[in-house]
Parts: structure tokens; sequence; C-alpha cells
């Protein structure tokens, strides 16, 4: 999830190097999820209502998470979004407050950059707490928890998938202070 958070943003494809090492940027589109077409991620879709609908409860409770972190969900204020690649194109939800980033993706997996549109079955969710590395050497984020990858045959199961992660994000980050998940970092300075 790091490599996809530090990609967002809108950068043009470029390699770029500096403190984390070798890092690719692709470019990359985020549409709130009510604005955006669920076929780009699952194509099969004949009808996307039942699985907008599970979706949806998914984003509540995201921008939940985020009223309570007092903080915008996302990068465009959705609790869930698409975000679009050239050939790809994921659900991601987070809400970050200070150092501390609670996030969840539904994606097709891959190890590389596509060349040609893929999607799924199976789609994975992965959903994360992390906090900002504060070692010398910066080495992007360690994750304090976070939910087994789980893949899922269809659309409605995947959706199901979102849902849960989205609820334990919430309860969460719900249950004790943005302080408590710094000083579980056991990794903290490195040493
Ligand atoms: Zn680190």
């Amino acid at each position: 999830m790091l490599a996809v958070l530090l990609n967002a943003g809108g950068v043009d494809s470029q390699d770029w190097s500096g403190a984390l090492g070798q890092v690719t940027l692709v470019k990359v589109e985020t549409i709130p999820l009510v604005e955006g077409d669920l076929r780009w991620v699952f194509p099969q879709l004949a009808d996307p209502a039942e699985v907008l609908e599970v979706l949806l409860r998914a984003d509540a409770r995201m921008r939940r998470l985020a009223d309570h972190l007092g903080v915008r969900p996302g990068w465009t204020g959705s609790g869930l979004e698409f975000w679009r690649y050239e050939h790809v194109t994921d659900i991601a939800g987070f809400a970050e407050r200070g150092d501390v980033s609670f996030g969840l993706e539904l994606w097709f997996p891959r190890t590389e950059l596509l060349k040609a549109p893929r999607r799924g079955p199976p789609w994975e969710v992965d959903a994360e707490i992390s906090v900002r590395c504060n070692a010398r050497r910066d080495c992007g984020s360690h994750t304090i928890e976070e939910l087994p990858e789980t893949q899922y045959a269809s659309p409605i199961a995947a959706a199901g998938g979102v849902l849960a992660a989205a609820t334990w994000l919430l309860e969460r980050g719900s249950a004790a202070p943005l302080s408590w998940w710094r000083e579980r970092d056991r990794r903290s300075g490195h040493p």
C-alpha cells in the first residue's frame, strides 16, 4: 500500500531516486466512489446496484473514521474512491491524522506495472494501520496492524471484504488515541 500511496497525486510516470531509494511514480486519477463506474473494477457487473450498496456502507464507515480523527477522508474527500492507473483501477479509502494512517484497498494483485488492461477475479482486499517512519533514514511507513490479505472470486464478495476492512479500521481507529499507535511502533528509530 505504501507504494500506491506514494504514487497518488497525479504525478507523471518517472523514476525518482530519493531517501526511499528507487521509486517509480505512476500517473493516477482519483475519483469519488459515487462519481465513478464500478465496471472499471468489475467489468462483468450487469447491475452494479447490489455491489454499490455494500461499498457505500464501507464508504460511510471510512467517513465516520475521518470525522472521528478530525480530517478529510481520502484524496477527494470521499470515504472510498477509485484510483485509476493507465491499465487498471483500484478502490481505496484512507484517513490520516498526523503521522498515523488507516487505509484499505481493493485491487487486482500484481507485482509490476501493467502494460495492458487486466482485472480480477481474483480481487484482493488489504487494510492496515501504519505510522510514518521516524528513523534518520526514512523508509516510508511502518505497519502496526494489518488484516490478512484476502482474495475474492466475485464482486459482491470483494465488496463484503471492503466493508469488513472499513469496519475494522473504524473500530481500531476509535479504540485508542493516535499517540497509542506511535508508541506501538517497534521499529521506531530503527534500533
Ligand atoms: Zn522506517
